[in-house]
């Protein structure tokens, strides 16, 4: 057995970013951009207003009140071609150019609009509601970084700068294989000893929740010809992950049937729980990921192996995120030497500080503790028992593809 440490820096060695590909801005988000962007156009791209009401020349409106001649009305979207004199305003709305000879904006609250003339009653310094040109950024500023994971924020920066497209890597296609004599897809026709299929789909969403394409390979049937046949549709994916299978029993065929049919394995068994049976290595030259059956250990080594794995090939560079910690809600005893990973549930105490409670049973088989869980405690091998209090190492569950 290995740890989980070494067994993610095993695994991550060989895999890198996928080739690049060009998209529309509109179809970026999530997506890892593969070079920097420089912006096209400055922003703003000359001196606006910020709200409705009057352009003016500060040292007009330095004594209020004061009368002032209109001599132009500026929407945004229109120019005006004449300056701007002493005594003299322009009518202008939010996002319209300043005229020349302006450099002030009085909003539209402060005056007191009479035909062609306004009177100022509250006044102004210089450079009041002026957005100036290249207030946000200019031309060739480099504002979106390689290997940046594109939010909306992003892609309205993107948008902004003028780039109506980019260049990303290609997003992981993840070919899924389940087997098991016993397992039948939701809906199906199912036998009296046979269960419902949870892993398949359960993957394909984490995959696509983790920015990839999922691409079913079916189930295979214990079954070595099968297994065989199933597992030939993984030609052509990024990366194969199967789940049941790898473990000890005789029917357990994927490590024996696929080592003869091209798979070369770089590591069996962690020395964690729940998911010791985990294999890793290279099916006929794709990546492969061997995950244990049980559903609960096929999500948290998801989580654990499979989200790290598909990130490295998606283009993300390689960050090491803080350890997030929480108070203890619940008595532990004295580990054993596999680094356990404890379904939790997570609450604010009155003081702010994250308080973490495992559910009692731990069953690698229950997606219900699972599914309400907020996060995994983990309690390394060996952990001295821990009393209700004690702050401990959580891991807490990714929001999703890409979050704001
Ligand atoms: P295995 O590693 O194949 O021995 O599977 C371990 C446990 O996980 C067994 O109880 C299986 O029935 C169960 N299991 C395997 N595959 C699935 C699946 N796709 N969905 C739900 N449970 C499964
Ligand atoms: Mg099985």
């Amino acid at each position: 057995m290995i740890s989980v440490e070494e067994a993610l820096a095993r695994l991550l060695a060989p895999l890198a970013a996928l080739p690049v590909e060009q998209v529309s801005v509109s179809d970026a988000v999530g997506r890892v951009l593969a070079e920097d962007v420089a912006a096209r156009r400055t922003q703003p791209p000359f001196a606006v207003s910020a709200m409705d009401g009057y352009a003016v020349r500060a040292a007009d409106v330095e004594h209020v009140p004061v009368n002032l001649r209109i001599i132009a009305e500026i929407p945004a979207g229109a120019g005006f071609s004449g300056v701007l004199d002493k005594g003299e305003a322009a009518r202008i709305f939010t996002g319209a150019p300043l005229p020349e000879g302006a450099d002030t904006i009085v909003i539209q609250e402060d005056t007191e609009r009479d035909g062609d003339t306004v009177r100022v009653v509250e006044g102004a310094t210089l450079g009041t509601y002026v957005r100036r040109a290249g207030l946000d950024f200019a031309e060739g500023d480099v504002l979106l970084h390689q290997g940046t994971r594109l939010s909306p924020r992003h892609i309205g920066l993107a948008a902004a700068m003028n780039r109506p497209w980019l260049f990303v890597h290609r997003r992981p296609v993840v070919g899924i294989l389940s087997t098991g004599d016993e397992v039948v897809m939701p809906g199906e026709p199912i036998g009296p000893h046979q269960i419902v299929s949870s892993n398949a789909l359960a993957l394909a969403a984490f995959v696509t929740a983790c920015g990839g394409v999922p691409v079913s390979l079916g189930n295979a049937p214990d079954d070595a010809d099968a297994l065989r046949t199933f597992a030939a549709g993984a030609r052509g994916v990024d990366l194969l992950v199967s789940t049941g299978g790898v473990s000890v029993g005789e029917h357990d065929l994927v490590r024996g049937v696929l080592s003869e049919d091209g798979l070369a394995i770089d590591f069996w068994e962690i020395a964690m729980r729940p998911g010791k049976p985990l294999m890793s290595g290279s099916y006929r030259g794709t990546p492969m990921l061997g995950l244990p059956g049980n559903p609960v250990s096929t999500l948290v080594c998801s989580l654990l192996f499979l989200k790290p794995a598909m990130e490295r090939l998606a283009g993300l560079p390689d960050k090491a995120e803080p350890q997030q910690m929480a108070r203890l809600g619940r008595d532990l005893r004295q580990n054993d030497r596999r680094q356990d990973y404890l379904r939790s549930t997570l609450t604010r105490g009155p003081d702010g500080v994250l308080g973490a409670t495992p559910f009692p049973v731990q069953d690698s088989s229950m997606m219900r503790p699972l599914a309400s869980s907020d996060c995994l405690v983990i309690r390394p091998p060996h952990a001295p028992a821990a009393p209700v209090g004690t702050m401990v190492p959580i891991v807490t569950f990714p929001g999703g593809a890409w979050p704001l």
